[in-house]
């Protein structure tokens, strides 16, 4: 590929407050970040106009090998989660490596132009074909210049409650899948449930690999297996390695409870991912009023000192009916159903969409610093805060220096009685 020409991002703002900086990336790095920057010859100029320069947007929490197949074979009548996995189970069978892989392109596209440029995907492994695992790993070698795609060994009808599910799982890991996945409360027991935490830790650990489970997502109160999560994490030394995914139990839980285990959360440094429109839609399904949210307590973990991201899990699948790869969405509804809604909470959701993301998936490189990649996004909003409330526009989308995606700017033209006619996006502010 060729090198791409200097570029000079000018006049920005950055997530972390600091204004008017200019930004210099030469070959695909940042190589100086300042007010007042010099243009080398022959660079390109952006100018920011005091604009919103973020680091790319992160979805820690995806199901690629379901995206897009929104109907097929048939619409989630009762909207709830076991419906839905019953619903995957239905389409397995049917499908076809090709359209897997023309689906997930295509949201990859998406992804791309709303400035999406790292996902984690789970990638069931419980077809004994692994067709899902192969499609997806060859999406990930197409979208690799311009996406990095995480690929977690997901068993979605259980480790140990399918039969074949460990095998498959360890064939997927040979092939060249990236994290150990698993789903506890789906297995038989409790009993199973932890035991198969047990199993999928200790691979990980012969492995050297990191871990993401799918774990607790109910609403059962005594669905406890994020304990056993961080206690084997904290046993095997995988601290930094592990997330717990959903973790909604977590919202019904006895209080004295939460206080013992948020600590021993943050002793294994386990990471927490909330998906906030799957779990407000999914849980609380078995209450009559009051419902329940169904969100973890996104809040008390970060206060606790644990890294927490917002995942999108599910775009237009068995599950979820909705979505289109904006992470800003996704920020907007953590912000709401946590009512997260302090200036510094808000920034928080931000970063949970951000900089948290990148974190537990392990990205170097990341964030708007001298020596990181040329990634980023120029947003048509001033802060972070802005930017969740306009879900805004994506300007211009760049990776390792090349501009990959722009969208022009939003306007509005108002054409009122007895007024001349203006046209300005601050209308929305
Ligand atoms: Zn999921």
């Amino acid at each position: 590929m060729e090198r791409p020409e200097p570029m000079l991002v000018r006049n920005a703002r950055l997530p972390d407050g600091r204004e008017s900086q200019d930004v210099l990336s030469i070959d695909g790095r940042i190589t100086a970040i300042g007010p007042g920057l010099a243009a080398p010859a022959g660079a390109r100029i952006v100018e920011a106009e005091g604009l919103l320069l973020s680091p790319p947007f992160v979805d820690p929490h995806f199901h690629m090998d379901a995206t897009l197949s929104y109907g097929l074979p048939r619409v989630n009548q009762s909207g709830t989660l076991l419906e839905g996995i019953a619903l995957w189970g239905e389409l397995k069978p049917h499908l076809t490596q090709e359209a897997l892989v023309e689906r997930a392109l295509q949201y990859c596209d998406w992804a791309v132009a709303k400035g999406l440029l790292a996902i984690r995907t789970h990638v069931d492994v419980c077809d004994d074909r692994l067709l899902a695992v192969e499609a997806l790993l060859q999406v990930k070698k197409t979208v690799a210049p311009y996406l990095d795609l995480q690929l977690v060994a997901f068993p979605q009808d259980g480790v140990l409650r399918s039969p074949t599910a460990l095998a498959n799982l360890k064939r997927a890991l040979d092939l060249g899948v990236d994290v150990v996945g698993g789903i506890p409360h789906f297995e038989r027991t409790m009993a199973d449930g932890a035991q198969s935490v047990k199993i999928l830790c200790e691979l990980a650990a012969e492995r050297g690999l990191r871990v993401d489970m799918h774990c607790d997502e109910s609403d059962d109160p005594l669905s406890r297996h994020i304990e056993t999560l961080a206690f084997e994490t904290h046993r095997l030394g995988l601290h930094g390695r592990v997330t717990g995914s959903h973790l909604t139990s977590m919202h019904s839980m006895d209080n004295y409870y939460v206080s013992k285990l948020l600590p021993l959360m943050r002793e294994a440094q386990v990471h927490a991912i909330a998906n906030p429109l799957i779990n407000i839609t999914l849980q609380g399904r078995h209450d009559t009023y009051p419902k329940r949210r169904g969100m973890t307590r996104v809040p008390e973990l970060m206060a606790a000192g644990i890294n927490v991201a917002f995942g999108h899990d599910c775009v237009m699948d068995p599950w979820y009916s909705l979505g289109s790869a904006d992470m800003l969405e996704v920020a907007q509804m953590g912000l709401h159903v946590a009512q997260m809604t302090s200036q510094a909470q808000m920034r928080a959701c931000f970063d949970a969409v951000t900089i948290n993301a990148a974190k537990l998936m392990g990205l170097e490189g990341y964030e708007i610093e001298v020596g990181s990649h040329a990634d980023f996004v120029l947003l048509q909003a001033r802060d972070p805060v802005e930017a969740i409330r306009l879900r805004a526009n994506r300007l211009m989308v760049v990776r390792r220096g090349r501009v990959v995606a722009h969208t022009p700017a939003a306007t509005a033209t108002l054409n009122l009685e007895g007024r001349p006619p203006s046209v300005d996006w601050t209308l929305r502010r």
